[in-house]
Protein backbone atom coordinates (compact mmCIF):
# COMPACT_ATOMS: atom_id res chain seq x y z
CA UNK A 1 0.00 0.00 0.00
CA UNK A 2 1.44 3.44 -1.05
CA UNK A 3 0.89 6.72 1.35
CA UNK A 4 -0.02 9.60 -0.47
CA UNK A 5 0.51 13.05 0.73
CA UNK A 6 -1.86 15.50 -0.10
CA UNK A 7 -1.48 19.54 0.71
CA UNK A 8 -2.37 22.97 -0.60
CA UNK A 9 -2.29 26.34 0.60
CA UNK A 10 -5.38 27.41 2.66
CA UNK A 11 -8.30 27.84 1.16
CA UNK A 12 -7.15 25.97 -1.87
CA UNK A 13 -9.46 22.89 -1.49
CA UNK A 14 -7.27 20.17 -0.07
CA UNK A 15 -10.66 19.24 2.58
CA UNK A 16 -13.01 19.39 -0.49
CA UNK A 17 -10.79 16.75 -2.31
CA UNK A 18 -10.46 14.64 0.39
CA UNK A 19 -13.54 14.26 0.01
CA UNK A 20 -13.86 13.23 -3.37
CA UNK A 21 -11.02 10.60 -2.43
CA UNK A 22 -12.87 9.35 0.33
CA UNK A 23 -15.68 8.84 -2.05
CA UNK A 24 -13.52 6.57 -4.10
CA UNK A 25 -13.47 4.35 -0.92
CA UNK A 26 -9.73 5.43 -0.48
CA UNK A 27 -8.67 6.14 3.39
CA UNK A 28 -7.98 9.66 4.49
CA UNK A 29 -5.85 10.66 7.40
CA UNK A 30 -6.23 14.15 8.60
CA UNK A 31 -2.87 15.33 10.23
CA UNK A 32 -4.16 18.93 11.49
CA UNK A 33 -7.38 16.84 13.00
CA UNK A 34 -5.56 14.41 14.26
CA UNK A 35 -2.41 16.93 16.30
CA UNK A 36 -5.42 18.53 17.43
CA UNK A 37 -6.84 15.41 19.02
CA UNK A 38 -3.36 14.12 20.43
CA UNK A 39 -2.51 17.59 21.80
CA UNK A 40 -5.67 16.53 24.47
CA UNK A 41 -5.11 12.68 24.72
CA UNK A 42 -1.60 11.51 24.43
CA UNK A 43 0.12 11.87 27.51
CA UNK A 44 3.54 11.94 25.96
CA UNK A 45 2.74 15.14 24.32
CA UNK A 46 1.33 16.33 27.36
CA UNK A 47 4.07 15.56 29.19
CA UNK A 48 6.70 17.82 27.20
CA UNK A 49 4.29 20.61 26.52
CA UNK A 50 4.00 21.16 30.36
CA UNK A 51 7.54 20.82 30.32
CA UNK A 52 7.96 23.28 27.57
CA UNK A 53 5.42 25.77 27.90
CA UNK A 54 3.99 25.63 31.74
CA UNK A 55 1.15 24.00 32.44
CA UNK A 56 -1.08 27.24 31.63
CA UNK A 57 -1.11 25.19 28.39
CA UNK A 58 -3.84 23.38 29.61
CA UNK A 59 -6.97 24.23 30.42
CA UNK A 60 -8.90 22.78 33.96
CA UNK A 61 -10.72 19.99 31.96
CA UNK A 62 -7.47 18.96 30.97
CA UNK A 63 -7.76 20.27 27.26
CA UNK A 64 -5.14 22.37 25.69
CA UNK A 65 -5.55 26.06 25.55
CA UNK A 66 -5.53 26.69 21.95
CA UNK A 67 -5.28 30.62 22.41
CA UNK A 68 -2.94 30.19 25.05
CA UNK A 69 -0.27 28.34 22.75
CA UNK A 70 -1.17 30.26 19.67
CA UNK A 71 -0.17 33.68 21.69
CA UNK A 72 2.98 32.55 22.38
CA UNK A 73 4.17 30.34 19.22
CA UNK A 74 3.18 32.69 16.23
CA UNK A 75 5.39 35.20 17.55
CA UNK A 76 8.36 32.90 18.06
CA UNK A 77 9.32 30.89 15.32
CA UNK A 78 11.98 28.88 17.90
CA UNK A 79 8.86 27.85 19.96
CA UNK A 80 6.52 26.73 16.71
CA UNK A 81 9.42 24.25 16.04
CA UNK A 82 9.72 23.38 19.64
CA UNK A 83 5.94 22.46 19.45
CA UNK A 84 6.32 21.31 15.98
CA UNK A 85 9.00 18.89 17.33
CA UNK A 86 6.92 17.74 20.32
CA UNK A 87 3.87 17.24 18.24
CA UNK A 88 5.38 15.81 14.46
CA UNK A 89 6.46 11.97 15.86
CA UNK A 90 3.34 11.55 17.78
CA UNK A 91 0.97 12.15 14.72
CA UNK A 92 3.45 9.93 12.88
CA UNK A 93 3.61 6.88 14.95
CA UNK A 94 -0.56 7.61 14.78
CA UNK A 95 -0.71 7.90 10.72
CA UNK A 96 1.90 4.74 10.78
CA UNK A 97 -0.76 2.84 13.35
CA UNK A 98 -3.57 4.03 11.50
CA UNK A 99 -2.21 2.71 8.07
CA UNK A 100 -1.49 -0.64 9.44
CA UNK A 101 -4.95 -0.96 10.04
CA UNK A 102 -6.18 0.01 6.58
CA UNK A 103 -6.24 -2.10 2.98
CA UNK A 104 -6.40 -0.26 -0.04
CA UNK A 105 -4.23 0.28 -2.78
CA UNK A 106 -3.35 3.77 -1.45
CA UNK A 107 -4.05 5.79 1.66
CA UNK A 108 -3.63 9.91 1.78
CA UNK A 109 -2.30 11.44 4.25
CA UNK A 110 -3.80 15.61 4.67
CA UNK A 111 -1.68 18.21 5.72
CA UNK A 112 -1.17 21.90 5.49
CA UNK A 113 2.46 21.67 5.69
CA UNK A 114 3.13 18.47 4.18
CA UNK A 115 6.54 20.39 2.22
CA UNK A 116 7.28 22.97 5.10
CA UNK A 117 7.59 19.95 7.55
CA UNK A 118 9.75 17.92 5.21
CA UNK A 119 6.72 15.03 6.23
CA UNK A 120 6.54 14.82 1.92
CA UNK A 121 9.71 12.58 2.36
CA UNK A 122 7.91 9.66 4.10
CA UNK A 123 5.20 10.10 1.39
CA UNK A 124 5.64 7.75 -1.78
CA UNK A 125 3.75 10.12 -3.60
CA UNK A 126 2.40 13.56 -2.95
CA UNK A 127 -0.40 15.88 -4.38
CA UNK A 128 -0.76 19.76 -4.74
CA UNK A 129 -3.76 21.69 -4.75
CA UNK A 130 -3.30 24.82 -6.23
CA UNK A 131 -6.22 27.69 -6.29
CA UNK A 132 -5.87 31.21 -7.70
CA UNK A 133 -4.73 33.52 -4.65
CA UNK A 134 -8.21 35.40 -5.40
CA UNK A 135 -10.14 32.23 -5.50
CA UNK A 136 -9.03 31.49 -2.04
CA UNK A 137 -9.79 34.49 -0.71
CA UNK A 138 -12.84 34.69 -2.02
CA UNK A 139 -13.44 31.27 -0.11
CA UNK A 140 -11.71 31.48 3.12
CA UNK A 141 -13.27 35.14 4.03
CA UNK A 142 -16.62 33.50 2.97
CA UNK A 143 -15.74 30.25 4.63
CA UNK A 144 -14.45 31.59 7.96
CA UNK A 145 -16.47 34.93 8.13
CA UNK A 146 -12.25 36.48 7.97
CA UNK A 147 -10.72 39.54 6.75
CA UNK A 148 -9.12 39.89 3.88
CA UNK A 149 -5.95 41.14 5.18
CA UNK A 150 -6.14 38.24 7.88
CA UNK A 151 -6.41 35.69 5.43
CA UNK A 152 -3.77 37.14 3.16
CA UNK A 153 -1.32 37.45 5.88
CA UNK A 154 -2.04 33.47 6.52
CA UNK A 155 -1.41 33.06 3.40
CA UNK A 156 2.02 35.13 3.66
CA UNK A 157 3.26 32.65 6.45
CA UNK A 158 2.68 29.20 3.77
CA UNK A 159 4.93 28.16 1.11
CA UNK A 160 3.53 29.55 -2.52
CA UNK A 161 1.90 27.41 -4.57
CA UNK A 162 4.61 27.51 -7.05
CA UNK A 163 7.06 25.96 -4.78
CA UNK A 164 4.80 23.83 -3.51
CA UNK A 165 3.56 22.61 -7.64
CA UNK A 166 7.23 21.79 -7.77
CA UNK A 167 7.57 19.26 -5.43
CA UNK A 168 4.19 17.74 -5.99
CA UNK A 169 3.73 14.51 -8.14
CA UNK A 170 0.72 15.71 -9.22
CA UNK A 171 -1.57 18.73 -9.09
CA UNK A 172 -5.46 19.45 -8.68
CA UNK A 173 -6.18 22.51 -10.02
CA UNK A 174 -8.93 24.04 -8.03
CA UNK A 175 -10.03 27.29 -9.72
CA UNK A 176 -13.34 28.43 -10.98
CA UNK A 177 -13.29 27.23 -14.66
CA UNK A 178 -11.95 23.86 -13.76
CA UNK A 179 -13.28 20.58 -12.51
CA UNK A 180 -11.62 18.68 -9.78
CA UNK A 181 -13.39 15.18 -10.35
CA UNK A 182 -12.16 14.57 -13.25
CA UNK A 183 -8.66 15.56 -12.17
CA UNK A 184 -8.69 13.15 -8.97
CA UNK A 185 -10.41 10.09 -10.80
CA UNK A 186 -7.22 10.53 -13.64
CA UNK A 187 -4.95 10.24 -10.27
CA UNK A 188 -6.57 8.04 -8.50
CA UNK A 189 -6.54 5.72 -11.51
CA UNK A 190 -2.38 6.12 -11.68
CA UNK A 191 -2.36 5.44 -8.26
CA UNK A 192 -4.12 2.43 -8.31
CA UNK A 193 -1.56 0.97 -10.60
CA UNK A 194 1.44 1.86 -8.44
CA UNK A 195 -0.47 0.39 -5.14
P1 LIG B 1 -7.94 25.11 4.89
O1 LIG B 1 -6.50 24.87 4.68
O2 LIG B 1 -8.24 26.52 5.19
O3 LIG B 1 -8.61 24.15 5.82
P2 LIG B 1 -8.76 23.69 2.48
O4 LIG B 1 -7.60 23.74 1.54
O5 LIG B 1 -9.00 22.39 3.17
O6 LIG B 1 -8.68 24.91 3.48
P3 LIG B 1 -11.54 23.61 1.71
O7 LIG B 1 -12.06 23.75 3.10
O8 LIG B 1 -11.69 22.29 1.02
O9 LIG B 1 -10.02 24.10 1.62
O10 LIG B 1 -12.17 24.73 0.76
C1 LIG B 1 -12.26 26.08 1.19
C2 LIG B 1 -13.67 26.61 0.94
O11 LIG B 1 -13.88 26.71 -0.47
C3 LIG B 1 -14.76 25.67 1.47
O12 LIG B 1 -15.82 26.46 1.97
C4 LIG B 1 -15.19 24.88 0.22
O13 LIG B 1 -16.51 24.45 0.31
C5 LIG B 1 -14.98 25.91 -0.88
N1 LIG B 1 -14.60 25.31 -2.16
C6 LIG B 1 -13.62 24.41 -2.36
N2 LIG B 1 -13.51 24.09 -3.67
C7 LIG B 1 -14.44 24.84 -4.30
C8 LIG B 1 -14.83 24.99 -5.70
N3 LIG B 1 -14.23 24.32 -6.66
N4 LIG B 1 -15.82 25.87 -5.97
C9 LIG B 1 -16.42 26.57 -5.00
N5 LIG B 1 -16.10 26.48 -3.69
C10 LIG B 1 -15.13 25.63 -3.35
Amino acid sequence: MIKVGITGGIGSGKSTACRVFSILGIPVFIADLAAKQLMNTSSEIRDQLIRVFGKEVYLPDRTIDRKYLAGIVFNDPSLLARLNSIVHPVVRKAFDDWCSTKQAPYVLHEAAILFESGFYKNMDKTITVATKLEERIKRVTKRDHLSEELVMQRIKNQMSDAEKIKLADFVICNNEDELIIPQIIEIDKKLRIHG
